[in-house]
């Protein structure tokens, strides 16, 4: 049987999450398939380098720019490019079997000439479509549209689905499918490695607190900074990057926060690392700190797979990665003083550290592994 061609499609040029979900699925398809992207970048240098087939359309800014706190005229403004891009890709439609828009904007790009052309039209939604991130406007639009285009709509967690669900989203159409990480990674890392490394960054005689994530207000990572006093004997690393424009204000406050508390010989920021499997080896704890409930959380699953105790804020997609007291500790969303109550739980018992990174190592594997996602893929989503 002749294949399916499939265009997936994603409006970024940096790399995230989802892009990361994306880099997975788009790897396992790229004999037959395509990836769209709205803007050139790293993500686009990543897919080349795997031999994935990359198409990049630029999109105007003023479409890129469209946030929650963008005036309602505004968002208005940008429908004329919207429109025009809109047509300008429709060739590309044209020529595939199948369009796999992963992300918000792109669905909006994608769905009128997906349906005009009678393709497939799937859609991997990773946020979790709450009033803290989406605009009224924005939610319903989404979710309308997805409504009436889509034949499959990819969920990442139970809780993006409620969110979903909530907007008036068509749950009959929901899937899923949670993100897969490899293992691979981390286990080929090395005693002799993480030595090094720690030797190299500094790092040899203290505790090492990770938290890998983009830098964000709402990842919550200033909580780390407030719990760090209460941690005589710890040094935090922080690695990721401010990905968006606004995002970077937050990080100079981070560092301003640094200075003002006098942690600046515990606090290191690395920055965005494009392999992250050996920095979270070298850590004896991950903590993830959103102030707001995250869809899903590759970060935590990551630590698990590198057999690292993770602590992570109890809302959202996370409770369905972790069980408390078994495959991690939560702690109260928001609240540093619960969650530096956790992190010496875990640092200050050995055994108990041993037996949470034990199990939750065995549940990653058996419950989020790209293997698990892709055959998830194939037996519900493309059926190839
Ligand atoms: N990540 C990375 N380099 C960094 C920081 C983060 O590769 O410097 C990766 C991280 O390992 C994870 C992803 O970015 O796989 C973030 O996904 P997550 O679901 O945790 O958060 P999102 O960015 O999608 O909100």
């Amino acid at each position: 049987m002749k294949k399916q061609k499939i265009l997936f499609v994603d409006h970024v040029g940096v790399i995230g999450g989802a892009e990361l979900c994306l880099f997975d699925i788009s790897r396992y398809y790229s004999s037959h398939s395509s990836v769209l992207l709205f803007e050139d970048g790293p993500f686009r240098e990543k897919l080349e380098k795997n031999n994935i087939h990359v198409i990049v359309f630029p999109l105007s800014k003023n479409v890129l720019q469209v946030r929650k706190e963008s005036h309602f005229v505004f968002d208005l403004l940008v429908i004329p490019n919207i429109i025009k891009t809109t047509f300008r890709i429709r060739k590309i439609i044209a020529k595939h079997d199948i369009i796999y828009a992963n992300t918000q904007k792109s669905l909006i790009l994608v769905a009128f000439f997906s349906v005009f052309f009678r393709k497939k039209l799937i859609f991997h939604l990773h946020d979790k479509l709450n009033a803290e991130h989406f605009s009224f406007l924005h939610r319903k639009i989404v979710t309308i549209i997805a409504n009436l285009t889509c034949s499959d709509i990819i969920v990442n967690s139970k809780s993006t689905a409620n969110s979903f669900s909530d907007n008036g989203g068509n749950d009959k159409k929901t899937k899923l499918i949670y993100n897969g990480i490899d293992p691979e990674q981390f286990q080929k890392i090395e005693i002799a490695d993480i030595i090094k490394e720690k030797q190299k960054l500094g790092l040899s005689n203290q505790w090492i607190i990770g938290c890998f994530s983009r830098i964000a207000p709402w990842k919550g990572q200033h909580l780390l900074l407030e719990a760090l006093p209460s941690l005589p004997n710890c040094t935090a690393i922080f690695v990721g990057d401010a990905l968006f424009g606004e995002e970077a204000e937050y990080f100079n406050r981070l560092k301003e926060i640094t200075r003002e508390k006098g942690l600046n010989e515990r606090v290191h920021f690395l920055g965005f690392k494009s392999d992250i499997a050996l920095l979270m080896k070298i850590c004896n704890v991950i903590v993830h700190t959103s102030i707001v409930a995250e869809p899903f959380g590759r970060v935590i699953v990551e630590a698990m797979m590198a057999k690292v105790p993770v602590i992570a804020s109890n809302e959202g997609g996370v409770k369905e990665i972790i069980e408390h007291g078994k495959s991690g500790l939560l702690f109260k969303p928001g609240d540093s003083s619960d969650m530096v109550g956790m992190i010496k739980k875990i640092l200050e018992d050995e055994q108990r550290s041993h037996e949470v990174v034990n199990n939750a190592y065995n549940w990653a594997i058996k419950k989020f592994s790209v293997l698990g996602m892709i055959e998830n893929l194939k037996n519900h989503i493309f059926h190839f």
